[in-house]
C-alpha cells in the first residue's frame, strides 16, 4: 500500500512528484494567523491573506500532508456554481440573494483560472463548461423547466441552454442521452495540481505549512495541536469533511464520501466516438448524484455518491477494492458501452462535509479572532476560493460585495445525535437510489419515492 501521507487517489498517483511531508520544524510560539487544514479553503485563505498583507505571519497547520483530503482527491470539476443557490433563486424573496452567490461562484471560475496563471500552477484547467445530461425521457420536461426558472430568476442562454438530443448526443455520446442542459460557467481541473501547486505558491511567499501537525482544539487567541501550543490572535478552521476531530466541534459537519474511478488514457479513436472535445464536466439528474470528466491525458474520472459510516467514522483513505466502488464502474461502463475492453486502473474515494442545511457558510467572530468557510457539501472546489476571499476580507475589515453575500454568517444548526443521524442519512440515501431505480424500471417519475426525498433533501 502507499505512503500515509498519499490520499490514494489517481490524482496524488499520476503528480509529477508526490513528496513526502516535510519534516516537522518546531512550532513557533506565536504566528498572526493560525489557519486550521490544507485544502483549497485554508491554502486559498493563505494565499489571499498574504496577497493583501505580505508581511502577516501566517500559519497553517495540517494533520497529514498538503491536499490530503477532498481537495487532492475529488472530481475536479471547478463550477461557478454551490449549493444553496438553487433553494434561494426558487423563492421571490431570496432570488436577489441568490444571483448575486451565482454570479460571484461564475466569477471565481475565471478567478482561479488567472491566479493558476499567474503563479503557473499547471492544473490543467480547460473551461469547457459541463453538461447535466436527460437519461429519462421524462426528465427532458422537467430539465428544460428547470432552464426556463434560472432564466426567470436572471440567466441568460449565455448561462444555462437546454441542447437537443442530436446536439447534446454531439457533445458527449453518452447511452442514454436524450438532450442535455449545458452551462459554460464550469472548468475541468487537476485536483491534486492545484492545491500541491497552491501550497508550493504560498510557501514561496513565505507562508509556513506544518505538515503532520493535527489541531486538537482551538479557542481565543490559541490553538493546540499534537506537538505544542501556537498563540495567535487570528485563528481560521478549514477543516470541511474532518471539523469532528477538533474537540468542540462534534456535529458541525457531517462526513459523507464519494467515490471515484479512473480508466487507463484511452485512445482517440474511442474519445473520437465518445466526445467532450472541449474537456466539458459531465453528470446526469438522478439523485444520487454522478460526475465525470475526460483528464488531460484522456483517461474518464468518474464519481458517484458514496455513503455516510455510523458514529461519523473518519476514513483516512478508501480501499480500491471497497464494494461501493464497484457500482462506481459500472454505472460508468453501463453510460459508456465503449469502454467494454479498456481498464479501470484506480478507484479511491475521500470524505466531504455537508452542514445541517446543506449550503456554504463562512464565519468570523471579531470578538474571539476565530472563524471559518466550509460546508460546500461536495462543491468545493470553486466555492472554496470565494469562501477563503470573504473570509480575508471579514478578518481585514474590508467591506466589499463579497461580505455582502449569504453565506456570511449562515450558521447551521448542530447534526442529530446518533443514531437518529445515521438513520435519517441512510433513509435518505435509501429513497434517493430507490427512486432512481423505479424510475428507470418505469420510465416515470416517482412520484412517491422521489417526492419523499424531495421533501427531505430539498
Ligand atoms: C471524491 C470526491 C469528489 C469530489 N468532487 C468534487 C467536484 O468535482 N467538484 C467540487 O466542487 N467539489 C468536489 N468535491 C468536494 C471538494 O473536494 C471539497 O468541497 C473541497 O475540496 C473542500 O476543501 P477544503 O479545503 O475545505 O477541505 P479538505 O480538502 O478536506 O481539507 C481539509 C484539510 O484539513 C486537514 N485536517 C483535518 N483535520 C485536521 C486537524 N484536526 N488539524 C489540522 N488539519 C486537519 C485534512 O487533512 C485536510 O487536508 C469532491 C469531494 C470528494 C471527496
Amino acid at each position: 500500500m502507499s505512503e500515509p501521507y498519499d490520499n490514494g487517489s489517481f490524482w496524488f498517483a499520476s503528480l509529477d512528484e508526490l513528496t513526502p511531508p516535510e519534516p516537522p520544524e518546531e512550532l513557533p510560539p506565536q504566528v498572526d494567523v493560525a489557519i486550521i487544514g490544507a485544502g483549497f479553503t485554508g491554502l486559498w485563505t493563505a494565499y489571499y491573506l498574504n496577497k493583501a498583507k505580505p508581511d502577516l505571519n501566517v500559519a497553517v497547520f495540517e494533520a497529514n500532508s498538503v491536499g490530503f483530503g477532498a481537495s487532492g482527491r475529488n472530481g475536479g470539476w471547478c463550477m461557478g456554481w454551490a449549493m444553496g443557490i438553487d433553494e434561494m433563486i426558487q423563492k421571490p424573496k431570496t432570488i436577489e440573494k441568490g444571483m448575486a452567490v451565482a454570479r460571484a461562484m461564475e466569477e471565481t471560475v475565471d478567478e482561479i483560472g488567472r491566479v493558476c496563471q499567474g503563479e503557473n500552477i499547471d492544473c490543467h484547467f480547460a473551461k469547457g463548461g459541463t453538461l447535466t445530461v436527460a437519461t429519462r425521457p421524462f426528465e427532458v420536461e422537467r430539465m428544460q423547466a428547470k432552464v426556463a426558472e434560472r432564466h426567470k430568476a436572471g440567466f441568460s442562454e449565455e448561462d444555462f441552454v437546454w441542447l437537443d438530443e442530436a446536439e447534446s448526443k454531439r457533445r458527449l455520446n453518452m447511452t442514454p442521452n436524450f438532450g442535455a442542459v449545458y452551462t459554460p460557467h464550469c472548468a475541468s481541473i487537476h485536483p491534486a495540481r492545484l492545491v500541491r501547486g497552491l501550497g508550493n505558491v504560498v510557501r514561496k511567499k513565505g507562508v509556513k505549512i506544518f505538515e503532520q501537525t493535527a489541531v486538537t482544539s482551538y479557542g481565543h487567541g490559541k490553538i493546540d495541536t499534537v506537538r505544542g501550543q501556537v498563540s495567535a490572535p487570528v485563528v481560521l478552521r478549514a477543516t470541511e469533511g474532518y471539523t469532528e476531530s477538533i474537540k468542540g466541534h462534534e456535529r458541525e459537519m457531517l462526513p459523507v464520501y464519494s467515490m471515484m474511478v479512473a480508466t487507463e488514457p484511452l485512445p482517440n479513436s474511442v474519445w473520437n466516438e465518445i466526445g467532450l472535445r472541449n474537456r466539458e464536466t459531465f453528470g446526469d439528474n438522478r439523485r444520487t448524484t454522478i460526475y465525470g470528466q475526460r483528464t488531460l491525458d484522456n483517461r474518464f474520472a468518474f464519481g458517484g455518491r458514496g455513503g455516510y459510516y455510523f458514529g461519523s467514522e473518519r476514513k483516512a483513505v478508501i480501499p480500491p477494492d471497497d464494494p461501493s466502488l464497484d457500482f462506481v464502474e459500472q454505472t460508468l461502463r453501463d453510460l459508456f458501452p465503449i469502454l467494454a475492453g479498456y481498464r479501470v486502473t484506480d478507484r479511491w474515494g475521500g470524505l466531504m462535509g455537508a452542514p445541517r442545511h446543506w449550503r456554504p457558510s463562512v464565519v468570523f467572530d471579531k470578538q474571539t479572532g476565530t472563524g471559518s468557510a466550509g460546508g460546500y457539501t461536495g462543491e468545493g472546489v470553486g466555492a472554496s476560493n470565494l469562501a477563503a476571499r470573504i473570509l480575508v476580507d471579514l478578518v481585514l475589515e474590508n467591506q466589499t460585495p463579497i461580505t455582502e453575500l449569504a453565506w456570511v454568517n449562515d450558521v447551521a444548526r448542530r447534526w442529530e445525535p446518533e443514531p437518529i443521524r445515521w438513520i435519517g442519512t441512510k433513509a435518505i440515501r435509501w429513497l434517493g437510489e430507490h427512486a432512481d431505480r423505479v424510475e428507470v424500471r418505469s420510465g416515470k417519475p416517482s412520484k412517491v419515492w422521489g417526492g419523499l426525498f424531495d421533501r427531505f433533501f430539498g
